[in-house]
């Protein structure tokens, strides 16, 4: 194995606070709620101090976006919008390397994802969504705003969920009560600066930091229109039914476990790299991740081979050097249901591998891990692990790959491996899943919508569908009248 000289990235260039307020109205305010702390996962330091929205702090920032949106963002044409859209999306390529430092710094994915994937699919979000700013008639889905927005995010992409929901939110001329998770806060806040820099309208975008109480102050509260949330089905379940009965609209992106699928006419390197991938980019930390792969009988033993020696080669440590393929897991508390589930797996029988290597002493690390001689019972078949780990089963037709991959209350993603055409469209076709990728995998682009079926959610975000979520859909009877 080669040796890499250490290339990290300088950390000079993010200006970490030792305290943080909320970004409410235009300013950031000191709350009067608590504090909480985010830490570097990579190395448990602590970074900086954050304000914890209280339900009075909420509903400031609720009061302030409401005012924004019937005085200024809702009576503003939606070219002007756009203009504001634009010279967000402009700065936040300019400001990209500070971004993807500050990503890195308080997630602890590799600085190589969060500047060449993570950052430059924010701005093309921000850019997407403000070219349709003014081209609202065309949607499809009308160009009425629903009014404001009450949104919650998870820690595993926290700028690119970010702008999954406030592109679209703003360009349909909806004002936004936003809240980062808990572990994750520094690059929403560092994004309320770019909307100061921006001169955004105070109270358009509000950013409020907190736990999960915040998180359900936002969704209950009585003059939020709009409630999307991105994060476990769990916590998903529990939104839908505190706002059922009201006439609240609500988006749900939740959980995945998508099959990868990999035929015996699959070029099998290409296909190893996309099980790579599929599970290890950004440590498995995806909803999408392809954490179970089916491959075909005849040719399991060779991919398995190739694929252990492909793990053998990945880099895991500091997230800020260039070289790093797998940085630190999240949290304390996510590493501990990686390991929980991954002794589930041991005890139910399925075999364990993993790469072997010198894990730092400092922060939370999990190696990249399979597990073979998995059956569909397991409970590593059939819950998200969220973590760098693999469940591998196999099949002999394409119909038992169907069956097996269909096999699941989740329906996200999926991943065909195979040379033929045709057979990738008739799965494509019989797959219970929001997105298929065909030998490919991971691909995201702004014009593509992103969602699930079953379990995974309902909505979508990206795309013209994305629109829908944030406008009023005018009756196909009334339409007219
Ligand atoms: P989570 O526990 O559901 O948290 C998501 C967000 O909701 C966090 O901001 C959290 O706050 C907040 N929250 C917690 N309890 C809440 C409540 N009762 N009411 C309102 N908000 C509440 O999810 P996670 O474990 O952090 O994130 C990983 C999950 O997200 C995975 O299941 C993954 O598949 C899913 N995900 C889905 C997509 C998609 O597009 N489908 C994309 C990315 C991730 P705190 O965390 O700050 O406490
Ligand atoms: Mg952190």
């Amino acid at each position: 194995m080669f040796e890499y000289a250490p290339a990290p990235e300088s950390r000079a260039i993010v200006d970490i606070k030792p305290s943080y307020g909320l970004f409410i109205n235009g300013e950031f305010v000191d709350g009067n709620g608590t504090s909480f702390k985010t830490v570097n996962p990579a190395t448990e330091e602590v970074l900086a101090e954050v304000a914890e929205a209280s339900d009075a702090d909420v509903d400031e920032a609720v009061k302030a976006a409401r005012r924004a949106y019937t005085r200024v963002w809702s009576r503003m044409s939606g070219a002007e919008r756009a203009k504001y859209l634009y010279r967000i999306a402009r700065i936040i390529q300019e400001r990209g390397r500070e971004l993807a430092v500050l990503e890195s710094i308080d997630n602890g994915k590799p600085i190589k994802e969060s500047r060449d994937v993570d950052v430059p699919i924010v701005a093309a979000h921000f850019f997407y969504y403000a070219g349709w700013a003014d081209k609202l008639k065309y949607s499809g889905y009308g160009e009425t705003p629903l009014g404001v927005a009450g949104q919650v995010i998870p820690w595993n992409f926290p700028l690119l969920m970010l702008a999954w929901k406030i592109a679209p939110a703003l360009a349909c001329g909806n004002t936004v009560v936003l809240k980062p998770a808990e572990t994750t806060p520094l690059t929403a806040l560092l994004f309320a600066e770019i909307c100061q820099q921006a001169d955004l309208p105070p109270g358009v975008v509000n950013i409020v930091t907190g736990a999960g109480e915040t998180g359900r102050a936002i969704v209950s509260h009585p003059d939020v229109d709009k409630v999307a949330f991105t994060g476990s089905t769990e916590v998903g379940k529990a939104i839908a039914r505190a706002v059922a009965g009201s006439d609240k609209k609500v988006t749900l992106e939740l959980g995945g476990k998508a099959a990868n699928i990999v035929f015996d006419d699959a070029p099998i390197d290409q296909a190893v790299e996309g099980i790579v991938d599929g599970i290890f980019f950004n440590q498995g930390h995806v909803c999408c991740a392809g954490s179970r792969l089916l491959v075909q009988e005849s040719v399991a033993d060779e991919v398995l081979e190739r694929l252990k020696r492909r793990m053998s080669t990945l880099r895991m440590g500091d997230p800020l050097d260039k070289n790093t393929d797998v940085g630190a897991i999240n949290s304390g508390e996510q590493l501990m249901r990686i390991r929980e589930l991954s002794e589930v797996g041991d005890a139910e029988g399925a075999e364990r591998w993993e790469v072997a290597c010198d894990l730092p002493t400092k922060g939370y690390w999990f190696p990249p891990t399979i597990f073979t001689g998995v059956s569909q019972a397991h409970r590593i078949a059939r819950e998200e692990i969220f973590g760098p780990v693999l469940s591998v089963l196999t099949f002999r037709t394409p119909s038992e790959a169907v069956e097996k991959a269909n096999n699941t209350p989740f329906g996200l993603s999926a991943g065909v491996w195979t040379d033929k055409g045709s057979r990738i469209l008739s799965m494509a076709n019989r797959l219970r899943a929001g997105v298929v990728w065909a030998n490919t995998f991971n691909k995201f682009d702004p014009t593509s919508p992103f969602g699930g079926y079953k379990e995974s959610g309902y909505g979508r975000e990206g795309g013209r569908h994305g629109l829908e979520a944030y406008l009023k859909t005018p009756s196909l009877k009334g339409a007219d009248a």
